[in-house]
């Protein structure tokens, strides 16, 4: 038995402790004790400043999260950028006051957060910020503004830049633009480009090669986020995609990816919009789908997509989680066919409905994914744990809509679905794919393993029972087997419950 402490915040002594004073002593016979967990794929942002207890991360043992992922950040905020965050965070009565990384940091550290805290810098956000809403290729001074912006991010404290390459405005930057704008990063001392590529279904190879090719162009790491293929037509393609980021790591290239333990992603109703009726912002697509005619032929466009005969998925496989305002949010925890029954209009008809109505606000989570190529995706040595969730309570204003469950069930779910259930791998191989790896994987500094020196993240878990117990229906429900939970050594979960401590760090450059 080997005995573990902690001093100041950091792992002390480990080796027998016996005969020692302690202030407190916690007893871990029969349970499995590892680093905390790394939650690489975060969408919390401006979340840790509205409710900093992070509980439904906390209960599922993740200890850091990095936020500022798919090419959207908090920071840096002007122009239209700003427009956009100050839109969102008025759904938690937030005030958007900062502008930078630094302040936005600071303003964490303020307020206080249960878990350490890092971030990306988002390639639309900086996109936004300069050129607004814009499809069109950046003027040379543009994109010059654009990397001095990615470059100061770094300086406060990015870990390097992120795109969300089917979301506006970043879907317009091409290889040349992220390119430039990574290889600023580099320079800047983050050299990682982490990327929600631009296809992940019917192009999804290429997508991935466009991803490998900007990591060469720049001379930058790669990481491919939530790793899937989505719709029917291309389950298996997975197959292909990691042999490929195989090949290129034989050959020297540094490419990972991150993913979740599910079959259903989820991301917001618009991105199902035909590329021209995108274009140009959302006042420009809201004033298209509000014209009769336009709205008619885009109905005809989506059912097409959508036709089983050509292998599209069905309108069941859609559910409504959220909706940026009340009128519609009785509809949240509906498949997308039941509202249109329900409005007696066909399921294309309801989607446009509902996405005039409440000005594109609608996040939905798209059942597109085989779970066979989950258990592919997870498998992969190289594939670290990512929930691509906001870090919600259970009650208060971020409990908002029906969440996807992973934002309360990722991390155990592995253990209990994939270790235990399909017995992919062992208990040893999924705590590395959610503590060393990522933090080697995104330069987290002194966290991810349990060594002398390094920073007391800790979690106890009962491997032979930490399960998730968060679905569709009812996902505000914590996970079963984990009982304590450590940051910077001081207790955030006790037996299960929570202490309300807010030891969090901001780990600016991942230190
Ligand atoms: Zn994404």
């Amino acid at each position: 038995m080997t005995d573990v402490a902690t001093y100041d915040g950091r792992i002390a002594i480990i080796g027998d402790c016996s005969g020692r004073d302690a202030h407190q002593t916690v007893d871990c016979t029969d349970m499995a004790l590892a680093p905390g967990f790394i939650d690489v794929h975060s969408h919390s942002d401006e979340l840790w400043l509205v409710d900093g207890r992070a509980l439904g991360k906390i209960c599922q043992g993740v200890t850091t999260e990095i936020g500022g992922n798919c090419g959207t950040s908090v920071a840096p905020l002007y122009g239209e950028a700003r427009v956009r965050k100050a839109r969102d965070a008025r759904t938690y009565r937030l005030d958007v006051d900062w502008t930078t990384f630094d302040e936005f940091f600071g303003a964490v550290e303020r307020s206080g957060v249960a878990c350490n805290v890092a971030s990306l810098v988002g390639l639309g956000t900086t996109r936004a910020c300069i050129s607004g809403a814009s499809d069109r290729r950046l003027e040379r001074e543009e994109l010059d503004a654009q990397t001095q912006l990615v470059r100061e991010a770094v300086e406060h404290g990015a870990l390097g830049v992120s795109s969300g390459l089917i979301y506006e405005p970043s879907r317009y930057a091409d290889l040349a633009e992220l390119s430039a704008c990574a290889a600023v990063a580099r320079e800047a001392g983050a050299a990682r480009y982490v990327s929600h590529v631009r296809d992940e279904g019917d192009g999804l190879i290429e997508a991935i090669d466009e991803a490998l090719a900007i990591g060469r162009a720049a001379d930058v790491a790669v990481r491919c986020s939530h790793h899937k293929a989505a719709g029917r037509r291309n389950w298996g393609k997975v197959h292909r995609t990691l042999a490929t980021i195989d090949r290129a790591r034989s050959r020297g290239a540094d490419v990972a990816i991150d993913a979740y333990p599910y079959v259903a992603s989820w991301t917001e109703l618009a991105t199902i919009l035909p590329d021209a009726i995108r274009r140009g912002g959302e006042a420009a697509t809201l004033e298209r789908l509000r014209d009769p005619a336009i709205a008619a032929s885009t109905a005809m466009l989506l059912q097409f997509a959508r036709d089983p005969a050509t292998g599209g998925d069905s309108w069941h496989d859609i559910l409504i989680t959220d909706t940026g305002s009340d009128r519609n949010a009785a509809f949240a925890g509906y498949r997308l066919d039941e509202v249109a029954a329900h409005w007696r209009l066909s399921p294309a008809r309801a989607a446009i409905r509902l996405l005039v109505e409440e000005e594109l606000r609608v996040d939905c989570a798209f059942f597109s994914m085989s779970e066979d190529d989950v258990a592919a995706v997870l498998t992969a040595d190289f594939c670290c744990i990512g929930s691509d969730a906001s870090a919600r309570a259970f009650e208060g204003p971020t409990a908002r809509g029906v969440p996807h469950p992973r934002t309360y069930g990722c991390f155990p779910r592995v253990f209990g679905r994939f270790v235990r259930g399909r017995q992919l791998f062992s208990t040893e191989e999924a705590v590395r794919r959610m503590t060393s790896l990522p933090a080697q994987l995104f330069g987290i500094a002194n966290r991810g393993e349990i060594s002398d020196g390094a920073w007391a993240d800790l979690v106890v878990f009962d491997p032979r029972r930490i399960v998730d117990r968060a679905t569709y229906e009812r996902p505000f429900v914590p996970p079963e087997g984990l009982r304590d939970c450590f940051v910077n050594g001081t207790a955030v979960l006790r037996n299960g419950d929570y202490t309300g401590a807010r030891p969090g760090r901001v780990l600016r450059g991942g230190q």
